[in-house]
């Protein structure tokens, strides 16, 4: 987002974490995920997790998870991104899960550690820029 365009909505999301952590949140990386795909959302470049991105079609099962595309793709779509790893369905319903949510939930490591490097990979392709915060934890 531009510095000069006010962002109350990011702006809220980003206060809230900050005031979390001095008030002892500890679950740093549930946070972190539950700040990250909350402002992605407000800023209007969520990831599309319900349809594929290359023909529109639902996809659940055997999802492909494709940064460069925006999203997922199914297995008849692979064409538009080779790359793109099969995502587990876990991590797509945290996703939306963390969409959702007022509050951060508590995410198993192990599901935070993959969501925060698909949502890394994804803003990383967004932005067309490195980012300074992401990949250094
Ligand atoms: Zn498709």
């Amino acid at each position: 987002m531009p510095l000069e365009e006010p962002h109350p909505g990011a702006y809220g999301l980003l206060k809230n974490a900050l005031v979390r952590l001095e008030q002892g949140w500890t679950d740093a990386p549930s946070l972190e995920a539950h700040f990250l795909v909350r402002v992605l959302r407000v800023a209007g470049f969520q990831p599309q997790v319900d349809e594929c991105t290359g023909c529109g079609r639902r996809v659940r099962s055997r999802a492909h998870w494709s940064a460069r595309q925006g999203g997922l793709l199914c297995e008849a779509c692979l064409h538009h991104d080779p790359r793109a790893a099969e995502i587990p369905p876990a991590v797509l319903d945290t996703l939306e899960q963390l969409a959702e949510a007022e509050l951060p939930p508590t995410l198993e490591p192990a599901l935070a550690h993959a969501l925060r490097g698909r949502l890394d990979d994804f803003v990383r392709w967004r932005l067309d820029r490195p980012l300074k915060t992401v990949g250094q934890s």
